[in-house]
């Protein structure tokens, strides 16, 4: 095959979007797969090494490169793939900046194998910090191997600055999914220290989404299909009822290319309107195809987003195709969030009774109250839970706590007995109200309490779970069903790392394998409907963010069980409930911060009033 890169001429150059191409290993296993796809591979393998910070290795099987192109290609501005200014605006392959691979040989070890069809014999060439250290023919298959190895060796600071290996893992396996997704005929493996970690035969969308996110994902997806002049749209959205409270499994591509689009999710969000809670997010894997004339992918460095001549149409072309297959697949009956659950439970309810479906709507829907009705014994504002309210008092006027700030108000009730709200009814005008749904407020003798809702029992829930997680003795409630969910691969091996902790909160899992667990006991303080999104949102937590050692993960997975099952903005609580959390507040260690620190409750005492009103 003939020499077929060049180097971009300065003026079409400096027209290129700069920037950061390589942040972290994840950026490499980018540029690297996309270049595959740009070869034309029909299988490309992924092999990372200590989340890619020892090695990341893309083998394909496309094109390859001729002799001189190979030492071209590490040439900043060289690209085969565009020639002029023009062409930037007509692109139909991945990459076009010819700025990829310089990047990437300037701050490792890489080294390259490669032969064209064409040619007998390929090449081996090596490359440190930008310098070539060697170049021998070789005997190597048709295509492309290029191997990156100790990524930033020669900048440390960069290197420090690279996350924990589970997270940048976590980078390198999305930026995999995306290019996997986008390319569903082309074969995919990975293999991750040795273990295999995707292996996608060549297949059709539908079937990579599925390989990719499990089994039961094939159930969940609804198709999505339009073509109009300027816009072709297939692809699928996941029913309703498999939003999710983290933002879950949401793909734009337009042309093949991944990109981020906050303008097009609303367009899928709005479509959505009225079938899910506005705190869950619909999952989606869109694939949008237009005139490439008719969009800039040059705005952004790492090419994740695009500009389009006609947002406004594409935007509303989007909304109503997926407001149409929604309905036109029966999935649009409105949905009754608080209605029993054993009706719309996404995890395998087949073993128990049928129930007659009750359609009664609770508009005060509260967890507390279901609680309450249900009788469980775990009521979690439980009076005999509560540590007297001396000890807040106690602490009160002890200057160095960090509530010393109340020192000088005194509380309404000056005969304090157990409980803050024991003696004390509406009749005698001790009254706590909401505000909002979000605040509660609280007389004080000398002025009042302000206290957020979610943030006092996220602090309640985190002290409690902290001490069952370190104790080891939580209580578990026995589940008459067990109940069964499905998890991704990846999401199981994660649930599987966390395991032990999670049964020290109470979980009893009597099964973790094949994309399914079986659990048959919860810890007491949650409620059977909420299993699931307490899981999916932990996974999310932990893909964010691991820290290594136990007892910050302790202490992540207690923060992140404790802000999902905290009572929400926007629930209401009845006098009771609201003085039970008060009540319990004040039992714990460190009422006034949330377990993100932020401050739970202020307050203010007549000499504040004074001065915004006299
Ligand atoms: P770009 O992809 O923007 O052109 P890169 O730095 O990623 O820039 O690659 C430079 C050139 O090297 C490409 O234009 C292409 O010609 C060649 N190249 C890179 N990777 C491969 C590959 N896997 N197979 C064949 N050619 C490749
Ligand atoms: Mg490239």
């Amino acid at each position: 095959m003939a020499d077929i890169i060049q180097l971009l001429p300065d003026h079409v150059a400096n027209q290129i979007a700069a920037g950061e191409v390589v942040q972290r290993p994840a950026s490499v296993v980018k540029e690297l797969l996309e270049n595959a796809i740009d070869a034309k591979a029909t299988s490309v393998t992924l092999v990372i090494k200590d989340a890619g910070k020892t090695l990341v290795k893309v083998t394909d099987n496309g094109s390859g490169m001729s002799i001189t192109d190979a030492r071209l290609s590490f040439e900043r501005h060289a690209t085969s793939k565009i020639k002029s200014a023009e062409d930037l605006f007509n692109l139909h392959t991945k990459g076009f900046r010819g700025e990829a691979l310089a990047s990437i040989a300037a701050i490792a070890h890489v080294e390259l194998k490669t032969k064209t069809e064409a040619s007998e014999i390929g090449t081996h060439l090596t490359i440190e910090g930008s310098k070539v250290i060697s170049q021998d023919p070789a005997v190597v298959p048709k295509g492309t191997t290029i191997s990156v190895k100790n990524l930033f060796y020669n900048i440390p600071a960069r290197r420090n600055f690279l996350k924990s290996n589970p997270v940048e893992t976590r980078h390198i396996i999305d930026e995999f999914h995306r290019v996997a997704l986008a390319h569903p005929s082309v074969a995919f493996q990975m293999h991750h220290n040795g273990s295999d970690v995707f292996n996608l035969p060549s297949s059709n969308s539908r079937q990579r989404i599925v390989n990719i996110f499990g089994s039961k994902t094939n159930e969940k997806l609804v198709p999505v299909s339009e073509e109009t002049e300027i816009l072709k749209i297939e692809g699928f959205v996941l029913k309703p009822e498999y939003g999710k409270k983290s933002r879950g499994e949401q793909f734009f591509f337009v042309n093949d290319r991944f990109i981020k689009s906050p303008y097009l999710h609303h367009a899928v969000s709005s479509a959505f309107e009225g079938l899910i809670k506005n705190d869950v997010h619909p999952g989606y894997f869109l694939f949008l195809e237009v005139d490439p004339h008719s969009i800039d992918i040059n705005i952004h460095p790492t090419k994740t987003e695009i500009k389009f001549d006609d947002e406004h149409s594409i935007y509303a072309m989007l909304r109503a195709t997926v407001k149409h297959s929604l309905g036109q697949f029966n999935i649009a009956p409105v949905l009754d969030f608080e209605r029993d659950k054993g009706f719309d439970t996404p995890y395998d309810y087949s073993k128990k009774q049928p129930t007659a479906p009750s359609i009664e709507v609770d508009k005060d829907f509260n967890p507390f109250k279901e609680r309450a009705k249900q009788g469980n014994i775990n009521f979690p504002f439980k009076r005999e839970q509560t540590a007297s309210w001396e000890s807040l008092y106690v602490g009160l006027k002890d200057e160095n706590t960090a509530v010393s700030n109340l020192g000088d108000i005194e509380f309404e009730s000056e005969e304090v007995t157990g409980s803050l709200f024991e003696n004390t009814d509406a009749e005698t005008g001790h009254i706590t109200f909401q505000i909002q749904n979000k605040y509660i407020v609280s007389p004080l003798k000398n002025g009042m309490m302000v206290i957020h809702q979610n943030l006092a029992h996220q602090r309640i829930l985190y002290e409690e779970l902290l001490k069952n997680i370190t104790v080891k003795e939580a209580v578990s409630q026995q589940l008459l069903f067990p109940l069964q969910l499905h998890f991704s691969k990846p999401d199981l091996e994660i649930i599987e790392k966390i395991r032990e902790q999670l049964e020290h909160t109470g979980f009893i899992f009597s099964e973790l394998k094949d994309e399914t667990i079986e659990i048959s006991g919860i810890p007491v303080l949650i409620l059977e409907s909420h299993v699931v999104n307490l899981l999916n949102q932990l996974v999310h937590d932990i893909k964010e963010e691991v820290p290594d050692n136990g007892f910050s993960q302790n202490d992540m997975l207690v923060k992140s069980m404790a802000a999902s099952m905290a009572i929400k903005t926007g629930v209401s609580l009845n006098r009771e409930e609201r003085e039970h959390l008060i009540n319990q507040l004040f039992a714990c260690k460190e009422p006034t911060v949330s377990p993100t620190n932020k401050p739970v409750f202020t307050t203010m005492d007549v000499s504040d009033l004074d001065k915004k009103l006299m």
